[in-house]
């Protein structure tokens, strides 16, 4: 059994249009091709053993046991594979179940597929899987250790999770109203919404927070001062620079208990509380001198009191928490050291951030605390007994937190409200000590510690006591008011042949309308009438960049097979999905071997459509038609003949279409009719005698129909879009040689030579074609050609590409001349091998009114060759 291939797919595609996050593993199985589990002796026990939670996998039978049933009545290993996959996730917590399991056409060779929560633990998954099962038909078991240090490594892998855990709620809250997301690679921010309606945060910072805000909270003798002025209580202090400042700064705020702490400090570090003489007072001026990045140190008057978070955002107080420093609680026999230890095995308390609490360590001050009661690590506690370990409450420290939001005082509510205000954050945490939050500050001789930007929400979300506070509600509530946009329009279009054409002049319609239009294609990336990036860019990778881009208010995006099997659609859903054609092309890559697979693979684009969006379908195309049944999405059709019994039956039910009547590109919904623009007229019909560029058209203007184009838009557009040489070289670039024409057109397979015969044979001249095709393609394929080329051309130059693609000199020409002498004896053809000979004689030649056909392996030299002859002009004339 080895692993051929593992791929990460992370949007709608192939496999599922809901599960986009799924490791497909294409698994040759080898040794095991023909040994079905129930062949393979022990290998069912020894399965149960190991994974005795297999159990709970009901897999095609639909209950309990249902998939350890079909391994003991035998089943392949792909198909085990991928429930082990599952299982090992699901017993480190996550909670997944999807996964299917097909044969390829390679026999013995398997597409598993199975669902990830985090990409790199489910491609561990995968490999631990193989390994698994492998073993176990070896040896009938897997040993207990691997199997630990597996779940061990999992689960390692998930605690390095990229997200913290005030992130990671506000991405929750995002996700559950459907708003999109992603990690922007710097500076760990988080992007929310597309294009023009993106939003970023930085931990609990939002890009509008301010920056004089954050700035004048992390000064805290200055947050002090500015709300001094305002009457809002805050503790009596000094800030000195020198330790010989000390002395008379302690006498300055009134002498012990004092509190030392950094000027810049955050997180507790550098803080001593409660501190009675001189000895702690040195001792913590050097711990705040330490933890200080510049030198200043407050000296504060030290309150008693508990210590609480107000939580602002918004101006709005959305929690309260109280804060309870690292303790633990006597029960009469244990030492300290005991119940420390004792505490930390709480399975909620984790290392650092990313558990609900924290571990207790001790450290410098809770040596202090425990000497000042005369304590030490093996002291026994009464039953009962509270003893603090740290002076300060942060959870990172072992503290606890405690929900107060109902308790806090009207007027406590109010003050805080106003507090941020003059501080100048949109998201703040505030730090009162008061014995009582639920009194007003003033009546219990409370303060206002500090202010802070960027406060967790870990407290908030999930506190030790009480009522947990979704405190991202009112995040996302500041990013997106009610009501407020999060997405741009996408325009998704795919098919065989014309997804760049047809990509092109939606984005050209929608520009019609002012609107900033990004796309992208096979030729490059734009925005507007920019070029962003030139490449063949019609993946998720193009689509992001689109997506991602804070100017595009319209994505137009051209989406082809490749992309969709490597990854998967870019988005979870658009607003309209477009599918031209379905034809034999690209068969046998990606294990996709049939056209009905490739069908299925080009019906993602219309299944992954917002249900109160469109998917534009070809009413001419069955296996397009086909994807009617499945999308969640309204329908559009459009058809080049105004009687196709589809379009007539949905129109009649009141639908929308595009159909191609009386000369006229014309749209129906129910009984309305627009005709919107003559085909003839338009461009890129050249004159209308390319059918399939009406059809193209067609599916253009319903597309931007559907998505509020108006119908005067678009029949501008339609006027104004040019498919020059420039914007698509060899996608049917004509060209006014004065006395006859000569059209540059790169289409490879069968459908693409069909329709652009139809457009040849409307000719009225002379058809002169100068042929061929990459040597890669098979002897049939060749054949096929010269049979259409008799079909389409008076004449036929059969030439040979210059790159040979391994076949001998003459081979393909030979399979070519074989078709045309099959389909049409008398035919008129001639060989000219090198291609630019080819080109240069057959133009020398050509006579009055007629249209010489190439078809080249390199079109920027072929355009080249016809530049040379200075065309009259370059964009196609209009009848
Ligand atoms: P954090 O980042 O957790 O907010 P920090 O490092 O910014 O902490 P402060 O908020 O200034 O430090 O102080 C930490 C805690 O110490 C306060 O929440 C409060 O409980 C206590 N504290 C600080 N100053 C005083 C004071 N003057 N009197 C009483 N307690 C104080
Ligand atoms: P690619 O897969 O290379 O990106 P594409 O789908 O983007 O191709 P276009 O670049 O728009 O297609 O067109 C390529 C060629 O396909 C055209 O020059 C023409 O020969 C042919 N073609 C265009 N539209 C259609 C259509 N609707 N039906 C059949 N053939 C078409
Ligand atoms: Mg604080
Ligand atoms: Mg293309």
């Amino acid at each position: 059994m080895k692993i051929l291939k593992i791929q990460t797919l992370r949007g709608p595609n192939y496999w599922s249009i809901r599960y986009h996050k799924l490791i497909v593993v294409r698994l040759d199985l080898e040794d095991l091709a023909d040994r079905p589990s129930d062949s393979i002796t022990g290998f069912y026990e020894g399965l149960v053993t190991t994974l005795p939670s297999l159990d709970d996998h009901f897999c095609s039978p639909g209950h309990q046991g249902g998939f350890l049933k079909r391994v003991r009545n035998g089943t392949m290993m792909g198909h085990i594979v991928e429930h082990v996959a599952l299982e090992l996730q699901t017993l480190v917590g996550l909670e997944l179940g999807f996964g299917r399991t097909r044969e390829t056409s390679s026999p013995g060779t398997y597409q598993v597929v199975f669902e990830y929560k985090d990409e790199r633990a489910g491609r561990y998954a995968a490999r631990a899987a193989v390994r698994l099962c492998r073993s176990i038909v070896d040896t009938g078991h897997y040993p207990e250790a691997d199997l630990k240090q597996d779940l061990e490594d999992l689960a390692e892998i998930l605690g390095e999770a990229p997200l913290g855990p005030s992130t990671e709620s506000i991405v929750l809250e995002a996700e559950s109203r459907r708003i999109p997301w992603s990690v922007v690679p710097v500076r760990s921010m988080i992007q929310f919404g597309y294009g023009i309606y993106q939003r970023r945060i930085q931990a609990t910072q939002t890009d509008s927070t301010g920056i004089l805000g954050v700035e004048l909270a992390c000064d805290k003798e200055g947050t002090k001062n500015i709300l001094g002025n305002f009457g809002i209580p805050v503790p009596r202090g000094t800030v000195i620079t020198y330790f010989d400042e000390l002395e008379n700064a302690i006498a300055e705020v009134g002498g012990y208990p004092i509190v030392i702490k950094p000027l810049d400090g955050n997180h507790g570090r550098g803080i001593t509380l409660d501190i009675r003489n001189w000895l702690e007072a040195e001792e913590a001026y050097d711990a705040a001198q330490e933890a200080a990045k510049n030198r200043g140190v407050i000296i504060e008057h030290y309150y008693t009191g508990r210590d609480h978070r107000v939580l602002v955002v918004g101006g709005k107080v959305v929690a309260v928490a109280e804060r309870v420093p690292a303790h633990v609680v006597g029960n009469g026999q244990s030492t300290i050291e005991e119940l420390i230890e004792e505490t930390n095995r709480d399975p909620r308390r984790g290392d650092g951030h990313t558990n609900v609490l924290t571990k207790i360590h001790a450290d410098r001050t809770t040596w202090q605390l425990l000497e000042r009661k005369g304590y030490t690590l093996q002291t026994v506690l009464h039953e009962g007994e509270i003893c603090h370990l740290r002076a300060t409450a942060n959870l990172s420290t072992g503290g606890i937190a405690i929900d107060r939001t109902d308790e806090i005082h009207p007027e406590n509510l109010w003050l805080a409200q106003r507090i941020v205000k003059i501080i100048g954050l949109d998201i703040a945490g505030i730090d009162i000590v008061t014995d009582d939050i639920s009194r007003p500050l003033r009546e219990n001789n409370g303060v206002v510690v500090e202010v802070n930007a960027a406060p967790g929400f870990r407290m908030h979300v999930s506190p030790s006591v009480g009522q947990a506070r979704n405190v991202a509600a009112p995040v996302i509530d500041l990013l997106y008011p009610p009501g407020s946009p999060s997405r741009i329009p996408i325009i998704s279009i795919t098919g065989t042949n014309g997804k760049t054409t047809t990509t092109r002049l939606i984005a050209h319609l929608f520009k019609q309308t002012g609107q900033v239009t990004g796309y992208t294609t096979t030729d490059g990336t734009y925005i507007g009438d920019h070029l962003v990036e030139a490449g063949d860019n019609t993946g998720p990778q193009s689509a992001n960049l689109i997506l991602n881009d804070p100017t595009v208010e319209v994505a137009v995006l051209e989406t082809a097979r490749g992309g969709i099997l490597r990854s998967g659609l870019a988005f979870d859903r658009s607003d309209v999905g477009v599918v031209l054609n379905v034809a034999a092309d690209h068969l046998g890559l990606g294990d996709i071997d049939t056209v009905e697979q490739m069908a299925h693979l080009k019906s993602v684009v219309a299944e992954a459509v917002n249900p109160n969006g469109y998917a534009v379908l070809n009413a001419e195309d069955d296996r397009v038609v086909a994807m009617a049944e499945r999308t969640p999405a309204q329908v559009a059709y459009f058809s080049l003949d105004p009687q196709n019994p589809i379009v007539k039956a949905h129109t009649e039910k009141g639908g929308l279409a595009a159909v191609y009547e009386d000369g006229f590109i014309t749209l129906i919904k129910g009984t309305w009719i627009a005709r919107v623009q003559e085909a003839a007229r338009c461009p890129i019909t050249f004159g209308g005698r390319a059918p399939f560029m009406i059809a193209n058209a067609l599916a253009a203007t319903v597309a931007a129909f559907a998505q509020g184009v108006e119908v005067e838009a678009i029949r501008q557009g339609l006027l104004t879009f040019t498919s020059s040489s420039q914007q698509t070289p060899g996608r049917m670039n004509l060209f006014n040689l004065g006395s006859y024409h000569a059209l540059v057109d790169y289409a490879h397979n069968a459908a693409s030579y069909e329709a652009l015969g139809q457009f040849v044979r409307n000719w009225p001249g002379q058809r002169i074609g100068v042929v061929g095709g990459p040597g890669d393609r098979r002897d049939e394929d060749f054949v096929n050609l010269g049979k259409l080329s008799v079909d389409i051309f008076d004449r036929i130059v059969v030439k040979e590409d210059d790159d040979t693609r391994g076949r001998p000199r003459g081979d393909a020409a030979h399979h070519i001349k074989e078709g045309i002498r099959a389909a049409k004896p008398e035919a008129d053809y001639d060989t000219i091998l090198d291609e630019s000979t080819a080109i240069e004689t057959t133009l020398d030649q050509a006579p009055a009114g007629s249209l010489v056909v190439i078809l080249p392996e390199s079109v920027s030299r072929a355009i080249s060759l016809i530049q040379a002859r200075n065309p009259i002009d370059e964009t196609p004339e209009t009848a």
